[in-house]
């Protein structure tokens, strides 16, 4: 099966700006940032997006989550606050098929998105 691009970014095949990574996830900046901050938390697991897990990745998930909170804080933009995005599918605008939370802060955001 052929590695999805996020996959190669945790691979290190393809360059990245990587702010962390670890036996389970890779985090790295968006190449076209929409805010001061904008970080790409993915887990090495190559699942194609959030309504494509399971209960088998029921501690992926809570891990990643956790590691929201973690590199928001490193990021400097846990206090300011942030917005976390999960793009699933072509109405929510994926475009990477393979799941990856956004990370989004450093400036002051409105809801609801357009
Ligand atoms: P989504 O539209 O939710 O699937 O988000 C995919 C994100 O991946 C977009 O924000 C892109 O800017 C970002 N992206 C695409 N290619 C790369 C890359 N090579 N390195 C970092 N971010 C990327």
């Amino acid at each position: 099966m052929e590695k999805t691009l996020f996959q190669k970014i945790a691979d290190k095949e393809i360059p990245s700006d990587m702010v962390y990574e670890d036996e389970h996830c890779v985090a790295f900046r968006d190449i076209s940032p929409s805010a001061p901050v904008h970080i790409l938390l993915v887990p090495r697991k190559p699942l194609r997006d959030i309504a494509s897990a399971t209960a088998e990745d029921a501690a992926l998930l809570s891990h990643l989550m956790l590691k929201v909170g973690d590199i928001a804080r490193a990021q400097g933009i846990a206090e300011s606050g942030f917005r976390t995005v999960l793009n699933t599918g072509e109405d929510g605008g994926q475009t990477v098929p393979h799941l990856h939370i956004h990370i989004i802060g450093g400036r002051s955001m409105q809801w609801p998105p357009g």
